[in-house]
């Protein structure tokens, strides 16, 4: 597993995710980085292009509680 060096108090950071939760259906999913800006969709409240989309990974220190996320 990687790790990563905090860029704020150099502690060690814990690899995770930002969960989305959409209470009306209960659907857990990661929250997802999308390119370019926002398009609003009358149907779905965003058009999402889903060649655009990555998921994101977000890095917690354990130290502080900095969060450093990465879309690869
Ligand atoms: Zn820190």
């Amino acid at each position: 597993m990687r790790s990563n060096t905090c860029p704020k108090c150099a502690g060690s950071m814990v690899i995770g995710f930002i969960l989305d939760h959409n209470p009306q259906s209960s659907r857990r999913s990661v929250s997802s980085w999308i390119e370019g800006a926002p398009v609003k969709s009358i149907w779905t409240g965003l058009k999402v292009d889903s060649a655009k989309k990555r998921d994101i990974e977000t890095w917690r220190c354990s130290k502080c509680g900095f969060l450093e996320s990465y879309a690869r």
